[in-house]
């Protein structure tokens, strides 16, 4: 499929029918000397830039990009710097300083990896102002995605935004980039799997749309580097390069789709609700987003395995056995995250109504579940084998979290979101509470 045709165009699709959208104009990877040449292409006359970046992306290339856009650019840096934490991440209270400067600028300029880049997006989105995107990672594929992920009154929110209008990675910047940051790129990156199986179920119980052709794009391109991990730690130039074509296409995925359902699954719940938690209770997050992802990764795969032979009438026989309290897991969510109780309350309502469906119609539509979505996933003895060639952590133990938190985390993260994932139809067959329990108890490690 060529990427290219598709930049800046709305389309009907042959697959589903609906009309869908990429607005991202253009995508560069190349010396950071182009970097003026691809600005003014970007900019289209337009002259008053916001640079935002954070302390530790100022350094590694926001200074750098400044000083050589300063001649032909208005340029007004704000760098932000950490409060209340160790590092600066996507939360509600760095928006008003974005705001502040936003308004008089005619471009934002993102330069960093996720925090930066959502927190642009979100500025950008507010204020109608375009936004373009100079990552320093392969880190994630919010790049190009529609859509921002913030922490706001402490719940993990994800929001629909404009993508960058056009994003710029420099060689050089992201061959330079923190190790962890690349592995983390890599590790999210093999979400989209399990993700769009996710998807899929959701639109097989629920109805909502669905369509092919995001997991379509990013599928090819996913072969070229998924095996190749040990080259990643090598910083090799040419696996860099596609992981970092890898992470935008995933975003553009999402554009098509209209949300991030192709690259967001399950496994992303269970780093959200990480990032809730350390939000709350720690001075920093456990690990980088796509590490987080990736031990969400390993669990999903472990239910997809475990559920994989079911029978239909295994299946209703589980769901009459699993009891519902749904209002003791209530309780103990708003009890670990007090300050998000009336928007946790908004998602939990929606679970409870698809929960309602599930329980209703699994049983008839299992047989088509286990066609559609089952085969699209990664086996776990795959999976592993691949994140252990990249040395990426499979067990969320080995990011920092207690056997209690790691417990809540499985069991409860698909309650912060009114979506089905996998995690639902574990939690309504018992399946989930038995895996977690095996997986606290090491029986997964
Ligand atoms: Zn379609
Ligand atoms: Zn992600």
């Amino acid at each position: 499929m060529d990427i290219e045709n598709l930049m800046g165009r709305e389309f009907r699709c042959k697959r589903c029918g609906e009309i869908h959208r990429v607005s991202t104009l253009y995508i560069d990877n190349g010396p950071s000397g182009e970097i003026p040449l691809f600005l003014r292409k970007a900019a289209g006359g337009k002259n008053k830039i916001l640079l935002l970046a954070d302390t530790i992306t100022w350094e590694a290339a926001g200074e750098k990009y400044g000083k050589l856009i300063e001649k032909e650019f208005n340029i007004t840096p704000v760098v932000l710097s950490p409060e209340k934490e160790k590092r600066v991440t996507a939360r509600e209270s760095y928006l008003p300083a974005i705001r502040k400067e936003a308004g008089s600028a005619d471009i934002i300029v993102t330069v960093g990896t996720g925090t930066v880049t959502d927190l642009g997006k979100i500025t950008g989105e507010e204020t109608g102002k375009p936004v373009i995107s100079f990552p320093t990672a392969p880190s994630m594929n919010g790049y190009t995605s529609p859509v921002a992920a913030y922490i706001k009154e402490g719940l993990k929110l994800t929001i629909p935004v404009k993508p960058a209008l056009a994003v710029f990675s420099s060689q050089e910047v992201l061959s330079n980039a923190p190790m962890e940051l690349i592995k983390a790129g890599f590790a999210d990156s093999l979400a989209k799997a399990f993700a769009n199986a996710d998807w899929q179920i959701s639109s097989i119980i629920t109805g909502e749309s669905f369509c092919s052709m995001p997991y379509e794009i990013v599928s090819a391109s996913e072969k070229e580097y998924m095996e190749k991990g040990d080259m990643l730690l090598k910083r090799d130039p040419k696996t860099l390069d596609k992981l970092m074509e890898a992470l935008n296409l995933g975003g553009i995925s999402m554009s098509i789709a209209g949300k991030s359902s192709p690259a967001s699954g399950g496994e992303h719940l269970i780093s959200h609700f990480l990032d809730m938690y350390s939000h709350l209770y720690r001075e920093e997050i456990f690990a980088y987003h796509g590490l987080q992802v990736g031990t969400g990764v390993i669990f999903s795969s472990l239910l997809y395995e475990e559920m994989k032979d079911l029978s239909a009438g295994d299946v209703k026989i589980l769901l009459q056995e699993t009891s519902q309290e749904y209002g003791k897991e209530f309780e103990r969510l708003v009890s670990l995250f007090p300050t998000a109780g009336t928007l946790l309350e908004r998602e939990f309502r929606e679970k409870m109504r698809q929960i309602m469906i599930l329980r209703e119609s699994l049983h008839d539509k299992w047989e088509d579940i286990k066609r559609k979505a089952f085969p699209m996933v990664y086996e776990t003895e795959k999976i592993r084998k691949v994140y252990e060639k990249a040395d990426i952590p499979l067990h969320i133990s080995k990011l920092g979290a207690g056997e209690e938190l790691v417990l809540d985390s499985l069991i409860l993260a698909r309650f912060i979101r009114g979506r089905v994932t996998i995690l639902d139809l574990a939690g309504e067959t018992g399946i989930l509470e038995k895996v977690a329990r095996k997986y606290v108890m090491g029986d997964y490690t």
